[in-house]
């Protein structure tokens, strides 16, 4: 069954009112936490479905919260709240782990779709039909346990990196641009934001490419995108 559990952290009280008034309808299970501290013993309590994640918090700071997420459930999506300003505080984001952004100040509505893709997303990958265990050159990818194979080697993967190696699977020979990614993996065709998409192959390539400036299995079409080698 999907997780469908949110946690949201975010230490500005008013913002923070108005997500949880909206994210309720969104989810089965909605906890609110206000600093860093508490958000690292909320995430090191269960496996939560999503985080959403404010970075400048009092006691830990989002991306220490990322991290130490990470090192713990592989398959909690996150989504990292980012001021506008700063991107080098969104690559690092997405460096450590965080699967999406958005950028303040942001629309409720905009949030909520992003809330929306990371679930159905994950419920995609509950249903039968796409149960089909993928091979290529070597790696082994099952959607059940949504576990990925380098040979005997299990590789640890973010929720996200396992859906976009995923996808170049189910359509090998098939090229995508950015912007296609971004519609089809994450669920949203945002303009601003194909650094997401270089940010999670690099790190996709660290985790599965013998040598990750030859890459193997997710190369780059020149101009184009990518698509599975
Ligand atoms: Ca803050």
């Amino acid at each position: 069954m999907t997780n469908r559990s949110i946690l949201l952290i975010e230490d500005e009280q008013d913002l923070a009112d108005l997500l949880q008034l909206h994210l309720r309808r969104a989810c089965d299970e909605l906890c609110v936490v206000h600093d860093g501290i508490t958000g690292l013993d909320a995430v090191q309590q269960r496996p939560w479905g999503l985080v959403i994640l404010d970075i400048g918090l009092p006691g830990a700071s989002g991306f220490t919260i990322c991290r130490h997420l990470r090192s713990l459930h592989a398959r909690t999506s996150v989504i990292m709240l980012t001021a506008r300003d700063t991107e080098e505080d969104r690559i690092r984001g997405l460096e450590i782990g965080a699967d999406d952004y958005v950028t303040k100040p942001f629309s409720v509505r905009e949030l909520l779709a992003r809330v929306n893709a990371c679930f159905r997303r994950s419920a995609a990958y509950d249903e039968p039909t796409a149960n089909r265990r993928l091979l290529h050159k070597g790696l082994a990818l099952d959607p059940n346990s949504r576990q990925v194979n380098d040979g005997d080697n299990p590789v640890g993967l973010t929720a996200r990196e396992f859906d976009l190696l995923a996808h170049f699977m189910q359509h090998p020979k098939q090229v995508f641009t950015r912007t296609q990614l971004l519609d089809r993996v994450w669920g949203h065709g945002h303009d601003g934001y194909k650094h997401t998409v270089n940010s999670h192959i690099n790190r996709l390539r660290s985790k599965i490419e013998r040598d990750p400036s030859h890459p193997e299995h997710i190369v780059t079409v020149w101009g184009v995108g990518y698509r599975l080698g």
